[in-house]
């Protein structure tokens, strides 16, 4: 029985293609002979495409003819009804076919906004159908042709028009695959239109015949796959709503397939390649750290150190991701590693993304670990020259056994005796290059083991794609007695008793934060909104309160007071950037005010709201909201009702995309071109599975079969500095 879909498709896969020199013979049971090599060509090989459409092409990525047939749409519209005139409903998205009887163009209030209007009919009546900026239509309109019209009726100020989304002129008796079949969704079209592209991709469909399958046919059976070629052509002009989602899905497996096997290749090679010291058993100095703390451990940080601990065990490196919602208790779990890695006379090291949290860190162990006897350096950018190389002599010599610090970690010239453990606090603001390369402070084979830190809270299938390479723990559970942080949205006429409350907090002894917003990237605009908030509320609202100011832009010394002076309850009101995001951890302050809140991700104002209810006192999160974004307000509102990170997680992929909640510089989402990543996770757990149990069988891929598996997933994701880190 031949494939659903495959009878209906019209292009001739089944063709003998002439075996040109080169030739690659399929190693299936295919006696089809393919030119890999003739989709390389660039597009104005083909008949019919000329330069102006090949350079239209061109701008948005498309230069080949293999370019073309990658490039597929990100979506099908349904189907729309064919209708009468006199049969339209308002709203009702719809397709007409009619004539044109006049057609004009009228200028509007808008500048700049011109409007061609049609008058149009069929037997049943007319009505005016409407376009949009595309008056160079009105000489092709004056010949009054016969055209297929889509879109719908739209009721404005008593009078009713058709507003026309797509439309396609009838000659010769067209079909109108434009506007009454599915249509296509392209990512990007920059000038050119839906039309104009698969006007192309019809001419350029017999090459299909030569793309290279990397899935076996073994493979494709066995998930009642299409071969690659018939997908991508069923994805492109598809018969059915169901054959594109088919369709897709073998193209998304494929991709994922082999982003996996690229992900478990490199592991398995830098596990060959790698060593780490074995760690001895923990000893009387890391149960005397355990003692010390002011607190118990929760069962989940025991849990998590458990499988630290099995890792440091082994001769191969740790490479281990530690996810755990903000103020979940990672920290500790980090000096554990710290203290593990000195008791027999290792080196340790923690590298966090900012100063302020450096410092921060640098201050908090060397309390922790004085206990047992440890002491702790900090290297960091904003230190003298003199400073730096005392510190730097140190490790090289051994002298120092834990350091903490930020890039400055990595630069030149830092050289430790015997790093066995490295920390790498948020681990989502370094680039992989930046997260590996402490790692890659052990010397020849040798590597720490590793212990990456994230607070961004991803659904565990994610983490996959993601890191892949990594072994993944979950803190699942928050320190006893924190009650959860209350959120409210506050609207403009509620200000004035918002800060009412603030000192009333504050004159009870409490603290609080008032976070200024993003303006564009620019660090200078958002210390200036900081700034500017700053001098407001200090002669305003908090006018004698003790108010401090931090920012990005400060000089180190005065970031540092600040913090410093906050944590130590010198100062009631600390008006600040985002630098406070990550990690800063003060128990009195239990409100925090967000300036602009619409303007951060729902992902970001957790990690903002995070910096409160650090202690056991209820806290307060106050997000300063405007009535008019509807859009916002609600995105806000599932904000102010739960706490879980997770669900806020999810609603940012959905709104925002993964390049937002990730960082664009560590997803490779930007090279997925099919799969994504809410949607297709059950796909991605079956392509994770797919990938191990086919390095399981073949480790090197070396049988003829996975051949071209073996390239293309080394072609597309292959080396992970190319796709991870292109920053
Ligand atoms: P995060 O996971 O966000 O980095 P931290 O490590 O900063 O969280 O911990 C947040 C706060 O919780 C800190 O003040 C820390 O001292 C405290 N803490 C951590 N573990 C426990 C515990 N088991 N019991 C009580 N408090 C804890
Ligand atoms: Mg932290």
């Amino acid at each position: 029985m031949s494939p659903p879909g495959r009878s209906h498709l019209h292009f001739p896969l089944g063709d003998p293609v002439p075996c040109d020199p080169g030739t690659l013979r399929l190693p299936s049971t295919s006696k089809r002979l393919i030119a890999p090599e003739r989709l390389t060509r660039p597009l104005t090989a083909v008949p019919g495409i000329g330069a102006v459409t090949a350079r239209r092409m061109g701008a948005i990525g498309v230069r080949t003819i293999e370019d073309l047939l990658l490039y597929v749409p990100f979506r099908h519209e349904p189907p729309s009804r064919l209708t009468s005139v006199n049969d339209l409903q308002v709203g009702e998205d719809a397709t007409l076919r009619v004539r044109v009887q006049s057609c004009s163009v009228r200028s509007t209030r808008r500048p700049g906004l011109k409007v061609l209007e049609a008058l149009v009919g069929d037997a049943s009546g007319s009505t005016v159908a409407v376009w949009y900026n595309q008056n160079y239509l009105k000489p092709l309109f004056d010949e009054r042709p016969e055209v297929l019209v889509r879109g719908s009726m739209v009721r404005r100020g008593g009078f009713s028009s058709f507003v026309v989304k797509r439309h396609e002129i009838i000659e010769n008796g067209g079909e109108g695959v434009h506007t009454l079949g599915l249509v296509p969704v392209y990512p990007a079209t920059g000038e050119l239109s839906v039309h104009g592209i698969r006007t192309a991709l019809n001419r350029v469909t017999a090459e299909a015949a030569h793309m290279v399958d990397p899935l076996t046919a073994l493979q494709c059976a066995g998930r009642r796959y299409l071969p690659k070629a018939e997908a991508l052509l069923a994805y492109h002009f598809p018969r059915s709503l169901k054959a594109a989602r088919r369709a897709r899905e073998r193209l998304a497996f494929e991709e994922l397939l082999l982003l996996q096997l690229a992900l478990l290749q490199s592991r398995r090679r830098d596990e060959a390649r790698r060593y780490a010291a074995v760690l001895d058993p923990p000893s009387s100095l890391a149960a005397g750290f355990v003692e010390a703390l002011p607190y118990s451990l929760t069962g989940a940080q025991r849990r998590v150190i458990a499988e630290i601990e099995a890792d440091l065990t082994r001769a191969v490196p740790m490479r281990r991701l530690l996810q755990g919602d903000v103020g979940s208790g990672k920290t500790v779990v980090a000096a554990y590693c710290l203290v593990r890695a000195a008791e027999h006379g290792g080196q340790a090291a923690v590298m966090a993304p900012t100063e302020v949290l450096a410092d921060q860190h640098a201050i908090r162990l060397a309390a922790q670990l004085q206990p047992v006897g440890l002491e702790v350096g900090l290297l960091k950018g904003s230190q003298g020259t003199r400073e730096r190389r005392l510190v730097c002599g140190r490790l090289t010599r051994g002298e120092l056994q834990v350091v903490v610090g930020t890039h400055a970690l990595i630069q030149e010239g830092v050289g430790f005796r015997d790093l066995r453990v490295a920390v790498v606090d948020e681990q989502h603001r370094f680039g992989v290059h930046q997260r590996d390369a402490l790692a890659a402070q052990g010397d020849d084979g040798a590597w720490p083991h590793t212990l990456y830190m994230t607070a961004t809270p991803i659904p565990r299938t994610l983490s996959l794609t993601l890191y892949g390479d990594l072994d993944v723990s979950v803190i699942d559970e928050l320190p006893p007695g924190r009650t959860p942080v209350r959120s409210h949205l506050v609207f403009p006429e509620q200000r004035g008793k918002m800060w009412q409350q603030i000192r009333a907090h504050v004159d009870r002894g409490r603290q609080a934060y008032v976070v200024c917003p993003l303006i564009g990237e620019s660090e200078a605009l958002q210390a200036a909104s900081a700034v500017t908030t700053f001098e407001e509320v200090s002669q305003g609202e908090l006018a004698g309160y003790r108010v401090l100011l931090l920012h990005g832009q400060l000089p180190a010394a005065d970031k540092q007071a600040a913090m410093a002076a906050f944590a130590a309850g010198e100062a009631d009101v600390l008006v600040s950037t985002t630098v406070i995001e990550v990690g800063v951890d003060v128990a009195n302050a239990t409100v925090m005010v967000i300036e602009s809140a619409r303007r951060f991700g729902l992902s970001q104002l957790h990690q903002l709201r995070g910096r409160v209810g650090r202690g056991t006192d209820e806290s307060h999160c106050m997000l300063m909201v405007e009535r008019e974004d509807d859009e916002a307000l609600d995105r806000l509102a599932l904000f102010a009702r739960t706490t879980d990170g997770f669900v806020l997680a999810e609603a940012d992929l959905r709104a925002r995309g993964e390049g937002q909640l990730f960082g664009e510089r560590q997803s490779g989402f930007g090279d997925l071109h099919v799969a994504r990543l809410l949607q297709d996770q059950a796909l991605l757990v079956a392509a994770r599975a797919a990938a191990r149990a086919l390095l399981h069988a073949d480790p090197e891929l070396k049988d003829p079969r996975h051949v071209f598996l073996a390239r293309a997933a080394e072609e597309r994701f292959g080396s992970r500095t190319h796709w991870l880190d292109r920053a």
